[in-house]
């Protein structure tokens, strides 16, 4: 991203994937961004509508297996986020959204669902719903604290040699192996709800590092770091 230009953030399918509070992450980046001077421009995209292939940084959220295998055939037919990828945008995708930049997920029925496959990952059913909030010691390459979230899903997601763990859970199942996420390029999947960014603003700082090629001056995290104390101090661990 130029010095001079404003950071453009997209916001996938609200219409479809909006059911967790995801949307949150986007007031995140842009508060964050806004806080450090960074102009920012976002744009809502309905699942009607094509994805604009110039955006920064590209969010999409967690929703039920209907909205989320309808979000998956319309993303694959547009392409636009696929292109916008391939020239270097961010992206986060959270849970549905995780599942869907995979090649495979499971359906309502557990039916194979083609995802669009960003991701080397491949997501099925879980033999029950894994509930409860998260922790997990991220990847040290990169450099984001401990993650702490809220994880809501059936799914199970295997990892294969083209990505890496985001993370490994030290509370909850995450991708259902030992690990929670996963990312590649600038590429970052997770099932955290929490919203994840407003849980950790690491995670939040990664991306906006990524996505404006520059270091970023520190901010007042008092607010952030108030909520993560009060929200690990209440994990409890799940057999
Ligand atoms: N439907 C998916 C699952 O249950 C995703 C759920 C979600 O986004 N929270 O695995």
């Amino acid at each position: 991203m130029p010095s001079d230009s404003v950071l453009r953030l997209v916001w996938i399918y609200p219409d479809l994937l909006s059911t967790y509070g995801d949307q949150g992450n986007v007031l995140v980046l842009e508060q964050r961004a806004e806080r450090r001077g960074i102009p920012v421009e976002t744009v809502h995209v309905r699942s009607a509508d094509p994805v604009p292939e110039n955006g920064d940084i590209y969010l999409i959220g967690g929703g039920e297996d209907r909205p989320q295998i309808l979000a998956s055939e319309r993303l694959r037919r547009d392409g636009g986020l696929q292109r916008a990828v391939a020239r270097g945008a961010a992206v986060l995708a959270v849970c549905a959204g995780y599942q869907i930049m995979g090649s495979t997920f499971g359906g309502e029925e557990g039916q194979p669902v083609d995802g669009i496959g960003l991701l080397d990952i491949a997501s099925g059913r879980g033999a029950g719903r894994a509930v409860g909030e998260l922790v997990a010691e991220v990847d040290p390459a990169l450099g984001v604290p401990t993650l702490t979230g809220f994880e809501n899903h059936m799914g199970v997601t295997r990892l294969g040699p083209g990505v890496r763990p985001l993370s490994r859970t030290v509370v909850g199942t995450g991708n259902g192996d030992g690990t929670e996420g996963c990312y590649a390029g600038k590429v970052v999947g997770t099932y955290l709800h929490g919203p994840a960014l407003a849980r950790n603003p690491g995670l939040a700082d990664l991306l906006l590092t990524w996505a404006t090629g520059t270091q970023l001056p520190p901010i007042d995290d008092t607010w952030f770091t108030r909520l993560r104390e009060e929200r690990l101090a209440a994990v409890v661990p799940r057999p």
